[in-house]
């Protein structure tokens, strides 16, 4: 099939690049000339494993190409996929459709024959009838009919998943477009992936609600690790019983420091905001929105607390700034909140990343980008782990040990093992690992704080005092507000 493809960012270039290797000729048109300048050179202007070669083996055997000019490559195209991107409109919490419906404009102003269009970006429910529409304005209706195919890709996992979906969606109410929908996601029956064929609404409606609910899996069990810290419960040991469950599954269940990222933190905005407005408000996913944000905050309090209630003029070595590992991706990324946060409370922050530090530079001023995660590490008072990137769980621990200032961890991803951590004489700081695992007899300047600040020791040692309760949230008195 020939089929175009708007857009050429992490959904575009990816899916592009594997239908291309399905054996398709493949077109990606790209706004942004730079990028498709460095595309046609073979250079892959985000990172994800694998595109690269991918890329580079599809352009050599003539079934991918790169252009900035939808007019050439449209008028011969079966399909043409829209992969543009939705951002949330700022506080508001719609989705931006404004590239997907220039994109439609610019679809509308090329087609002559009868051409499927489909819609891959994340849309709110509806908007595929838009599209029609638009198109609908310039074009006689039965020259093209538009489809939903929203995508499932996770990013650092993003070839695998293309190519051995646990489903593709596909929202068609056209009998000729479903026809071209199959044979192109034909190759795809060899590895046995469910085609689930629906209505567009809710083929739009499977993707939000396939997101946030994931969303709500993460936001479940960073909660349930607050509560393990409470109780002295190893919260890996509860995800694992937990996730066994065949109605629940392992997956999403790993506490850390907030979901980010280009999908989950807008689609909650925006499933939000639609539902409200159409008088169906899901309260669930309200609530997930703030926790999530309040989340992020109270990770930077616990690394203040860590360091004995205060950052000011301390060095504290950031290991990992991208919102998950195997992506070069900022957006929305928790780093982005926990870093100013310490900032503001007086750090100096270094800061290393495998591959995130070209789009770190500009989200994150101050911030002195180390070039390799031993020199990060080397004078600091602090090491954080924000995110868990395999050559961190690879370190030389007892190299960054005699690296640090102060042997002070706080390890948000719960990378290490306490035991080793302990053994090697650092203060270890993780995420909803009880109480029983405090080794004060062998190291009793540990303490252990809750993503809430209270300090377990002071909590034994004075039974009857303040810090027995609940902590109330007066965070200025460790330095940040
Ligand atoms: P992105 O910002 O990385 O890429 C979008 C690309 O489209 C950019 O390169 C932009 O320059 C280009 N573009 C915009 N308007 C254009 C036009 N008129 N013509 C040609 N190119 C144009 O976005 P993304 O992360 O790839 O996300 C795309 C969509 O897929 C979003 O709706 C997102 O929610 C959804 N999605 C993303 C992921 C993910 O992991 N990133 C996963 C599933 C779904």
């Amino acid at each position: 099939m020939r089929i175009v493809m708007i857009g050429a960012g992490y959904v575009g270039l990816v899916s592009a690049a594997c239908l291309a290797d399905l054996g398709h000729e493949v077109v990606c048109v790209e706004v942004d000339e730079t990028k498709v300048a460095a595309l046609k050179k073979g250079r892959i202007p985000i990172y994800e494993r694998g595109l690269s070669e991918l890329v580079l083996a599809n352009q050599s055997a003539s079934r991918l190409s790169f252009t900035a000019n939808l007019n050439d490559a449209a008028r011969a195209a079966h399909a043409i996929f829209i992969a543009v991107g939705t951002p949330a409109l700022g506080e508001v919490g719609s989705a931006d459709m404004r590239y997907v419906y220039d994109a439609a404009r610019d679809i509308a102003s090329v087609i002559e024959d009868f051409t499927v269009i489909v819609v891959k970006s994340t849309v709110p429910i509806g908007a595929c009838d838009d599209v029609e529409r638009i198109i609908g304005e310039r074009v006689p209706r039965n020259r093209f009919a538009v489809v939903s195919n929203p995508e499932f890709l996770r990013e650092g996992a993003a070839i695998e998943d293309f190519n051995q979906p646990d489903r593709v969606v596909i929202g068609v109410e056209d009998e000729r477009a479903r026809l071209v929908m199959a044979e192109i996601y034909e190759p795809l029956s060899s590895v046995r992936a469910s085609i689930l064929y629906t209505s567009r609404r809710s083929s739009e409606m499977i993707k939000y609600a396939a997101n946030v609910f994931l969303a709500m899996k993460v936001t479940f069990i960073n909660e349930i690790a607050d509560l393990c810290e409470r109780v002295d419960a190893d919260v890996l040991e509860v995800s694992r019983g937990v996730g066994l469950d065949s109605c629940i599954g392992p997956k999403f269940l790993t506490p850390g420091s907030g979901f980010g990222g280009s999908c989950f933190p807008k689609d909650t905005l925006v499933l939000t905001k639609f539902a409200r407005e159409a008088e169906a408000p899901i309260r669930l996913v309200e609530t997930l929105v703030e926790v999530n944000e309040a989340r992020m905050a109270a990770m930077a309090r616990k690394v203040i607390a860590a360091c004995d209630g205060s950052v000011v003029g301390k060095r504290i070595a950031v290991l990992g700034l991208t919102y998950k590992p195997g992506t070069d991706d900022m957006r929305e990324a928790p780093s982005l909140v926990i870093v100013p946060k310490l900032q503001a409370a007086g750090a100096q922050i270094v800061a290393y990343d495998p591959a995130g530090m070209r789009t770190a530079r500009s989200l994150l001023p101050g911030v002195q980008l180390a070039e390799y995660a031993y020199d990060c590490v080397e004078g600091a008072d602090a090491a954080v782990v924000i995110t868990e990137w395999d050559e961190f769980r690879a370190l030389d621990l007892k190299r960054v040990r005699a690296a640090l200032n102060q042997p002070i961890m706080v390890d948000l991803r719960n990378i290490y093992s306490i035991e080793t951590m302990r053994s090697l004489g650092f203060r270890y700081f993780c995420i909803g690992r009880g109480f029983r695992y405090d080794e004060r007899s062998a190291h009793p300047q540990v303490q252990e704080f809750s993503s809430r600040g209270v300090s377990r020791t002071a909590r034994e040692d004075r039974p009857d005092a303040e810090l027995s309760m609940p902590y109330s949230g007066d965070w200025t008195r460790i330095g940040i507000t």
